[in-house]
């Protein structure tokens, strides 16, 4: 392990995620290390801040480990396309390197709510830390109660991981899925995150939510969860 906070990683796959039509960009950003070195094991909810090596511009930016935190042999990212660092990072070809710090920020610790019902609630590239929860969570999946993901993107073309997510019934967790905005082929709920979450009516008094989305989101989820009886200190942030 480097004694250095920082170290160089390489892109290993860079791959488009949003629909091939979708006018927003995401792609999975896989990085592994250049030198032989170890990846830096982290915990789910954790993320990392990435620069571009040798220069100042554009500026380094923080983005949430996607991927798999045991053993990790490689990070991956859920970058949004949206001003010069993540415009760059879009545009990488496999063999690019970049200077990666961390991980860092307190993570998702679900070790103490172990037999809770756990909710992962996420919108857009939000959904990037809780990827990983689920994955630890499919890893120890007899320790906890129901688990289900709440996931809300702008549209049926932004969606993410649409193919992983109908896998998840095989490890008994429930998805749902909401669009802000439809369209004539889609036929799954029209709202927010909150909307869903509030119609549903989870029982909060022996769960724990995760919530990981722009501020507007986190607060409206907030307010949603402690009507449901969510007590705040079972509100969890990753940063
Ligand atoms: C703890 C933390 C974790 C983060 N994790 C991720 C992640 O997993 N994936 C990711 O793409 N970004 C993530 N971000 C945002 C990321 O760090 C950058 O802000 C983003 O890539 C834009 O930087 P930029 O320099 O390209 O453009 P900027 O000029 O900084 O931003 C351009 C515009 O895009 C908006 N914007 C930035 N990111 C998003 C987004 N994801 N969705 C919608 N609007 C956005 C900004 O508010 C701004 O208006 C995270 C930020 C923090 C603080």
């Amino acid at each position: 392990m480097p004694k250095s906070s920082t170290y160089r990683m390489r892109v290993k796959e860079n791959v488009r995620m949003t629909d091939p039509t979708c006018d927003d960009i995401v792609v999975r950003l896989t990085l592994t290390p250049v030198r032989n070195e170890a990846v830096r094991p982290f915990k789910a909810g954790q993320y990392v801040r990435i620069g571009v090596p040798g220069v100042d511009q554009p500026a380094p930016g923080y983005f949430a480990i996607a991927s798999e935190p045991h053993e990790p042999s490689s990070y991956d990212f859920f970058v949004k396309c949206a001003g010069p660092l993540s415009r760059y990072l879009c545009d990488l070809q496999p063999g690019s390197e970049l200077e990666v710090d961390g991980p860092m920020g307190k993570a998702f610790d679900l070790e103490p709510y172990r037999g809770y019902d756990v909710y992962l609630i996420g919108v857009g590239t939000g959904i990037a830390p809780l990827r990983s929860v689920w994955h630890h969570l499919i890893r120890h999946r007899q320790d906890y109660g129901k688990v289900a993901i709440y996931a809300g993107f702008l549209t049926p073309l932004h969606r993410l991981l649409t193919d992983e997510l109908e896998t998840l019934s095989e490890h008994h967790i429930d998805v749902h899925v909401t669009v802000e905005s439809g369209q004539d082929s889609w036929d799954g709920p029209i709202g927010y995150v909150q909307h869903a979450l509030a119609a549903d009516q989870p029982d909060g008094s022996h769960a724990v939510a995760c919530l990981a989305g722009m501020s507007a989101m986190v607060d409206a989820c907030t307010q949603t969860l402690q009507n449901l009886g969510f007590d705040d200190s079972r509100i969890l942030l990753n940063y």
